[in-house]
């Protein structure tokens, strides 16, 4: 009986640092990743999805255009 204790408490602990180490991959990239502001709506987006025109960001191809 002492033995399916130990593994119940084993279990639950796997899932708990399952679950922590999943949050922390998933907020990595946030802290990790640069946000900028489209110059157009200011619509904060990732830099890396944002689309650059000269020193100034936009969200979308339209808004890039719009504000040429
Ligand atoms: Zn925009």
């Amino acid at each position: 009986m002492r033995i399916l204790v130990l593994i119940a408490i084993g279990l639950l602990l796997y899932f708990i640092i399952g679950n922590l180490l999943r949050k922390n991959r998933q907020q990595a990239p946030l802290i990790g990743e640069k946000m900028v502001q489209c110059k157009h709506c200011k619509l904060h987006i990732l830099e890396q999805e944002a689309l650059r025109s000269s020193d100034d960001y936009y969200c979308s191809q339209e808004h890039l255009d719009e504000s040429k």
